[in-house]
Order: C-alpha cells, then sequence, then structure tokens
C-alpha cells in the first residue's frame, strides 16, 4: 500500500445509485455522469453504479469512453461533447450516443461515410451559450434530418447554468427549453432530460422530463440546500425568499431532502516523522508558522502534488476520530499537523472521510467539491472495497 492513497468503496456507490433510483423512480432513466475519470472515482465505479440501477452513462469524451468500455461493454453511453467527425468510426465501435450540438455538426455527420446507425441526443442551449442549438426552427430541421437518416432521435436535452435556488433564471431556462423543442413531437423521442444533481434535488420534476442526469450526489453528497434553521435572522430569510419567490412567480425549491448517501471516497496517509518543536521555532516553507508553545508534531507524506492544492484554511486531519491542525504551509510533497502524545507511528490519518466531510475539504483547500474529488481521486493510487 502506497504511503497516501484513497479508496473507494464500491458498495457504497451501488447503495447511492439504489437511494437515488428508488426516491426519484418517476424517472425512467438515470444517466449517471461518470466524466472525469467519475469525478475522480475511476471506471470501476460504471459497474458499481449499474448494479444500484443506473441504466444509462455519459462521458465528455472518446478517450473516456474507451476508458468504460475496457470495464463495460454494454452500458448506454452518451458522449456529452461533439465527437470529431474524422473519428466517428471510433465512436461506432464504442456504440456511443452522440450529443448533436448544432446544424453544422449534424450536417457533417450525416454526410461522412459511416454507416453505423447511431442514437443521437439533440443539445438545446437553454442559457448557458456553451454547446447546443439555439434557434427552434433548426431544432425542427435537426429532428426532420434525422428522421430521414439511418440514426435515431433517442433523446433532447439541456444543462442548468445556475441551480434555481430562488434565482430566476433557473426557471427562464425551463421555459426556454420548452420552446426550443416545441416544434417536436415529445412522443416520439424516449428521453427528455434536464439538469444536474442539484437540479433533480431541489426542484419537482419537470412535466416533460423523461430521464434525469446525476453527477456528484451519486458519489455521496446530498447537495440539496438546506433550510435556515431557527432564530429571528433566519425566519427573516426564510420571509425573504417567499417574497421573492411570489413576486418572480418561481418554481419550489425542495429543502431538506432525506436521502441516505454515502461519500464513496476517502483519503489516507501515514506518518513518516514525529518531533518536538520549541515554543518561537518555525516550522516550514518561508517561516510562515511560529510555534506559540512547545509542540509535537507529524510530517505528513502528502502536499498539493497529491491534488489537494497548497491552500489550508484552517485545514485539520482525523487521527484515531480525533482533529488535529495543519501547522505551516503545504508543500508539494509534504505537511505538517500538530499532535499529542497519544499519537505514534503505526496511527493512521484521514484527510477526506470520517469526521471530515467534502465540504470541510472544499473549504480548506479553496477548491470546488467537484474538483476536490477529481484531484485527489487522480493524482493518488485508488484501493477499492466493497465492504
Ligand atoms: C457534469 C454534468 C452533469 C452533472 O452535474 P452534477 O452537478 O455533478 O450533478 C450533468 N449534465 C451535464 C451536461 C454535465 O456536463
Amino acid at each position: 500500500m502506497t504511503d497516501t492513497y484513497t479508496v473507494i468503496n464500491l458498495n457504497d456507490l451501488t447503495s447511492n445509485a439504489e437511494a437515488l433510483t428508488e426516491k426519484y423512480s418517476e424517472y425512467g432513466t438515470f444517466i449517471g455522469i461518470v466524466k472525469g475519470d467519475a469525478y475522480g472515482h475511476g471506471y470501476e465505479a460504471v459497474n458499481a453504479l449499474q448494479k444500484g440501477g443506473v441504466n444509462y452513462f455519459a462521458v465528455s469524451s472518446l478517450e473516456e469512453a474507451e476508458e468504460i468500455r475496457r470495464f463495460n461493454t454494454s452500458a448506454s453511453l452518451l458522449c456529452l461533447e461533439p465527437v470529431s467527425i474524422k473519428r466517428i468510426d471510433e465512436a461506432a465501435e464504442l456504440k456511443l450516443t452522440l450529443a448533436i450540438p448544432d446544424l453544422d455538426y449534424l450536417n457533417s455527420f450525416l454526410s461522412c461515410d459511416n454507416k453505423h446507425p447511431f442514437k443521437l441526443h439533440i443539445q438545446i442551449d437553454s442559457g448557458f451559450n456553451r454547446l447546443g442549438f439555439k434557434d427552434k426552427d433548426e431544432v425542427k430541421k435537426a429532428a426532420d434530418l434525422i428522421e430521414g437518416s439511418i440514426h435515431s432521435l433517442e433523446g433532447v436535452y439541456q444543462h442548468y447554468a445556475t441551480a434555481g435556488v430562488f434565482d430566476p433564471y433557473y426557471d427562464a431556462q425551463t421555459k426556454r427549453f420548452k420552446e426550443l423543442i416545441s416544434l417536436l413531437d415529445l412522443s416520439k423521442i424516449p428521453l427528455i432530460h434536464l439538469g444536474s444533481g442539484i437540479a433533480l434535488m431541489a426542484h419537482p420534476k419537470t412535466d416533460i422530463a423523461t430521464a434525469t442526469r446525476m453527477g456528484l450526489v451519486m458519489y455521496g453528497y446530498n447537495i440539496a440546500p438546506e433550510s435556515y434553521g431557527s432564530g429571528l435572522k433566519n425566519k427573516l430569510r426564510t420571509a425573504r425568499d417567499k417574497h421573492f419567490q411570489k413576486k418572480y412567480n418561481l418554481s419550489e425549491v425542495i429543502r431538506d431532502v432525506e436521502i441516505d448517501l454515502k461519500p464513496a471516497m476517502s483519503m489516507k496517509t501515514r506518518i513518516i516523522q514525529i518531533k518536538d518543536v520549541k515554543a518561537g521555532e518555525h516550522i516550514g516553507y518561508l517561516a510562515a508558522y511560529t510555534a506559540e508553545e512547545d509542540m509535537k508534531i507529524a510530517v505528513l507524506p502528502v502536499g498539493y502534488n497529491n491534488g489537494i492544492g497548497h491552500k489550508d484554511n484552517g485545514r485539520v486531519v482525523e487521527i484515531k476520530g480525533k482533529l488535529y491542525p495543519v501547522v505551516g504551509e503545504i508543500g508539494m510533497n509534504m505537511m505538517c499537523v500538530k499532535i499529542d502524545e497519544s499519537i505514534g507511528y503505526d496511527d493512521e490519518v484521514t484527510l477526506l472521510g470520517g469526521k471530515i466531510t467534502l465540504g470541510m475539504f472544499s473549504r480548506f483547500s479553496g477548491l470546488g467539491l467537484a474538483e476536490v474529488l477529481l484531484g485527489i481521486g487522480k493524482n493518488n493510487k485508488r484501493y477499492y472495497v466493497e465492504e
């Protein structure tokens, strides 16, 4: 076992998939987003999620799809970014579903000489201004072109730019999506999907949706918004939200979603040196930290080379169920924590997991939630457990 590593619990992934597909069973199809090496969990995750009921997957590139096919040859797999027309043969080989972002792409695709009948999803730009159609006549034209080809129009979708926890833009995007697909015969299109995990959890199902896409939530994080709690200040905030909701006629926001999701990834390391530091001595680069009292520190073989970032905004690690603070700067490969007499060389150190939530890790590092998982998942050896 390497000194610093991540542990991925495959049973947790299966259990999360079960919990989500059961709770949101009004959707028939669950598209698991496994781009970015399955958010740093590795493509072993695909089979574990499939076991729990995720019945479609999506990646962002051919290379990712290739990796997945090493573990799973049959799962339905959508590539969210347009595959280079030059590489359509590879996409056919990988049995990919293709996303169609505009008419130009569709025309080049239809005129290439590949004879494989593809499943296609038309991508709608409902306000992100990234990929997708922005004109309803073009959307209709695309659907007609596909209908007259050897390919089939399996899906139509958009992606939200905002989470819609009291921002009017969320509803505007849903409305725009409906407008842009209004000339299509939706009864002929099996998969109509909007949004992401937060849209799934924080809002009621959009009437026309038949499928949903989930990323972060599947890996075990309940990202649903929380209530403000009690107290006068919070009552005022709640009242302000109600007012805002009424004024802009916003759709309902669902808070405090109860669902048993288990973070599947944890990160551990070991202690490589324990030493005494006297009051007044400095620790680490730039002598940035000065010991205020005599103390014991442990040196850990983990730094920004392990994808944790270099910031340590109040970072703590967990050893034997207790939290210990980082002292000094985080280096490329090492950092120090202030410990006590109870800690020895054999004690395992947890950087993520146990008492240390992804939210805490994100605040320590200044990295986003998914960014943390990607950073530590990709930069450390991963061990898979099923327990
Ligand atoms: C990444 C991505 C998702 C998943 O988002 P989460 O916030 O992790 O649930 C969904 N849809 C598309 C198009 C994406 O690119």
